[in-house]
């Protein structure tokens, strides 16, 4: 499966990329010592505070592109810069917000959201500070002593939400953060997420599988597809809400 992705605002004079991906191919080895090719030639920029929608169907590249950004997966042909820098695997400018909320089970709501912060070496009073007003936020600040398991699922990614924005990350990532949700806790969480993502003007990329929800929350939506050797296509959400696609692809 090959993915061709030609994306991002032009980076203009005086305007910062957050994210610069230039000439980006990678490729997975398979069980019979094949080579699955998943991205091929990926030119991304993402300009500084903005809000980036990847949408695209499951299996096409979509986490590979992010976890090449986030220092994750190592860069095999072209490269990625964040704000300037190779990218690297526990950078505490960068959170990173997973489908699944990845919560430690034997720590409490607090010290789940306190914990990016610690790794960031924050101290422990502003830490616990931090913590609480963004449990309040996510309207979690009761359950401040529960554990993970108390919790339902929207809860808990909730908590995962208020963890990684907790150490004030210049750039945040996000797979799929809201799609095992019930349709109302969603709605929720994301209004939840943009309500503090507007307050730290951080750079946010989101991936999805879920146009309504790319359109919904990004300022740029870049269209990630599967059909081999195709360029895909960048298409700007006007701003502010209601937002409405300016610039559909056409073929
Ligand atoms: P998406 O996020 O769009 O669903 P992924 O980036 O997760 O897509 O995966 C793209 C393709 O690469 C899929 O076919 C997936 O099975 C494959 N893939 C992802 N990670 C690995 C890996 N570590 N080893 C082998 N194949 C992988």
């Amino acid at each position: 499966m090959t993915v061709e992705v030609t994306a991002g605002v032009p980076a203009v004079d005086g305007v910062t990329l957050a994210i610069e991906v230039r000439g980006l191919s990678h490729a997975f080895e398979r069980p019979d010592g094949s080579s699955l090719e998943v991205l091929r030639h990926v030119d991304v920029s993402v300009p500084r505070g903005r809000f980036v929608a990847i949408v695209g169907p499951s299996g096409c590249g979509k986490t590979t592109l992010l976890n090449l950004v986030a220092g994750i997966e190592e860069v095999q042909s072209g490269s990625v810069a964040v704000s300037g820098e190779v990218p690297r695997c526990g950078n505490q400018r960068v959170g990173y917000l997973f489908a699944r909320d990845a919560l430690l089970p034997w720590r409490t709501v607090l010290g789940n959201t306190e914990l990016a912060m610690e790794l960031a070496g924050v101290g422990k009073v502003e830490r616990r500070a931090r913590a609480m007003a963004l449990l309040e936020e996510v309207g979690l600040a009761e359950m401040a002593n529960a554990y993970p398991a108390q919790l339902s699922q929207g809860m808990r990614q909730r908590v995962a939400i208020a963890r990684t924005l907790a150490p004030h990350p210049e750039l945040v990532l996000l797979d799929e953060p809201f799609s095992a949700l019930d349709a109302q806790t969603k709605l929720l969480l994301q209004d939840a997420f943009c309500r503090l993502w507007g307050r730290l003007g951080a750079t946010v990329v989101l991936i999805t599988h879920d146009l309504g929800e790319a359109v919904a929350l990004g300022d740029q939506v870049v269209l990630m597809t599967s059909r081999p050797g195709r360029i895909k296509r960048v298409f700007d959400v006007a701003l502010p809400r209601p937002r409405s696609i300016v610039d559909l692809p056409s073929e």
